[in-house]
């Protein structure tokens, strides 16, 4: 049994796909001629058979340069110079096929390289891919490629960067588990949208599945068992399935309204990604969007998206939630999170780095176009355009007046915006926290990003499992500065989210909601579970119970306060 974080609820039973390079290793043996030329002629189909796959699947994603790639690798196992060649050493020399292979690769991967023409150098680099993967084929060694999934499996892998988790495909992908990672790492937040039961920060766990083991993955208690017994096995059956018709029984709060027994009302909406995750907000009863996590617009693409290409997807969202609020945060890179076409100066902690609103306050280029599309599409439904990483009133002030500059652009070109669309601030760095008050003088609204807000007063990184003990969003001192946003924000008349992965814990859904939460953003699949939660609580007794949580200084403590008070 291998532990680790549970980021994504859900217990499942699948076989173990490991998303690891093999390593080739070659030596020459004398072989059964016949046998390897079955063996290296099945590897040519098989070879070129993921090439086309994976060409496929990337259609309308690469350009046509780019796709142009695998047709030239196409060509290379075609080529009856290539693997004529390999055939004949096979046959006069009676070696192995992956001998062979590497022999007349490395011949034509030097002449390639030596001429003088840059496009004859680069086919050395085709030779070098397809020779690797006709090698893994002739020795039956998988070459992962998610695109290439198609039986239901449980991922495995060191970390699963955001556009993998984006690649995803939820048919077959029954869950992952990754050896690195926090609850709040971002392949941990896309498991949770996808809803994709995920483990991560797994210490050991390359070194103890292998490719094809079955495992039993409980998301719930967090850990993954390999190659279960027949008894284990029938008992994690039993628990998927107990799970799963949980989550159909809250299906009765879809339509009911988010309020205590007091009658205090609050939105529950919904954190997402792509203008796809719409729908699992919707199907989910969210009354709004509380976080569209535009970067992945960005992270998808292999240029720059457009202003065309963004407001298509900022109008698709705005149109589908109707008269409900769509909280758009614009553009925040850095991080965990990079673009392969963007390079950002490396820094020794790109957390605290270049990145976010500092980016885009100094690359104004990129920060117009995507503004652009913002006010072009407010009027399609109702927009709040929020600034992530703000922790100055001057990085708020260049923000909000570059918006303002833009609005006055646009009505001068003759293009309609919106009047009443709002602008606001994620409050996830501590000095944001504290000057809350300030802040709301000029915010139209806050929303609480307690995974930067805890990985910053923690001075913890959220993609560490070394340090994830430091993740204590309960701690005293977290719910204080959350006290002091929420405040701040009412003192002037304004509301206060939170879009963090605290809003969407069953545990802190009361606390919150004592401290005066106006909305919870959170992922799709916890909105029915907290409106549960809330409709079964009195606001005047949780604001009682937060007052005494203040004043406590564990987040231990906390938990059991809370506990005694539901
Ligand atoms: C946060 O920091 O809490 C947040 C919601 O933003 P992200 O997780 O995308 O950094
Ligand atoms: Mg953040």
């Amino acid at each position: 049994m291998l532990k680790g974080i549970a980021a994504s609820s859900g217990v499942v039973v699948a076989k173990a796909y490991k998303l690891e390079q093999p390593t080739v290793n070659v030596v020459r043996r004398t072989a059964d001629v016949q046998a390897e030329i079955d063996k290296f002629k099945a590897a040519i189909v098989k070879t070129q058979h993921d090439i086309e796959t994976i060409k496929a699947k990337a259609v309308g994603k690469l350009t046509d340069d780019e796709l142009a790639i695998f047709d030239a690798h196409i060509m290379v196992t075609q080529d009856p110079e290539f693997t004529g060649q390999m055939e004949e050493m096979i046959r006069s020399e009676a070696v192995n096929a992956e001998y062979a292979t590497q022999e007349v690769s490395n011949m034509f991967i030097h002449m390639f390289e030596n001429m003088d023409d840059p496009y004859f150098r680069e086919r050395a680099a085709d030779i070098k891919d397809v020779s690797y993967r006709l090698q893994c084929h002739i020795l039956d060694l998988i070459i992962p490629d998610l695109s290439l999934i198609n039986e239901e499996v449980i991922i495995v892998a060191n970390d699963l960067t955001p556009s993998d988790t984006a690649q995803l495909n939820k048919q077959f992908t029954k869950g992952f588990a990754t050896q690195i990672g926090g609850r709040t790492s971002h392949s941990a937040i896309m498991a949770r949208s996808l809803e994709i039961p995920a483990i991560v920060g797994i210490s050991g766990l390359l070194d103890h599945v292998n490719h094809g083991d079955i495992l039993v993955l409980d998301a719930i208690d967090g850990f993954v068992i390999v190659n279960p017994d027949a008894k284990d096995l029938k008992h994690y059956k039993n628990k998927a399935e107990n799970f799963a018709e949980l989550k159909a029984s809250l299906k009765i709060m879809k339509d009911a309204e988010s309020i205590t027994l007091d009658h205090r009302r609050v939105e529950l909406v919904g954190n997402i990604g792509t203008p796809n995750d719409v729908e699992s907000v919707l199907a989910n009863g969210g009354e709004g969007v509380g976080l569209y996590r535009t970067e992945f617009l960005y992270m998808d693409a292999t240029t720059l998206p457009t202003e065309e290409d963004q407001f298509v997807a900022y109008k698709t969202v705005l149109e589908k939630m109707g008269k409900h609020p769509v909280v758009v945060r614009t553009l925040d890179i850095g991080g965990d999170k990079e673009l392969s076409y963007l390079p950002i100066p490396h820094e020794m902690n790109p957390f605290l780095g270049y990145r976010a609103i500092r980016l885009c306050l100094d690359q104004k280029d990129i920060f117009r176009t995507q503004v652009r599309a913002l006010l072009r599409a407010s009027v399609y439904g109702k927009l709040c355009i929020m600034f992530p990483m703000i922790a100055t009133l001057g990085e708020f002030r260049a923000a909000k007046q570059f918006v303002l500059d833009n609005d006055k652009e646009l009505r001068a070109e003759g293009i309609a915006v919106s009047k009443d669309y709002e602008i606001g601030m994620m409050v996830e760095i501590p000095a944001a926290a504290i000057l809350a008050d300030q802040f709301a003088k000029e915010s139209d609204f806050f929303s609480i990003g307690t995974n930067d807000l805890v990985q910053y007063s923690m001075a913890a990184d959220r993609m560490s499992e070394k340090v994830s003990y430091l993740y204590q969003p309960l701690n005293p001192s977290l719910l204080r500065l959350i006290k002091l946003t929420i405040d701040g924000a009412h003192s002037q008349g304004k509301w206060c989210g939170m879009c963090g992965e605290l809003a969407g814990d069953e545990i802190a859904a009361p606390v919150l909601l004592g401290l005066g939460l106006d909305e919870f953003s959170m992922s799709a699949s916890s909105i029915l579970q907290t409106r549960k939660t809330i409709r079964a609580l009195k606001y005047s007794d949780m604001q009682i119970m937060a007052e005494k949580a203040l004043k406590l200084s564990t987040q231990e403590e906390v938990i059991e306060l809370i506990k005694a008070s539901i």
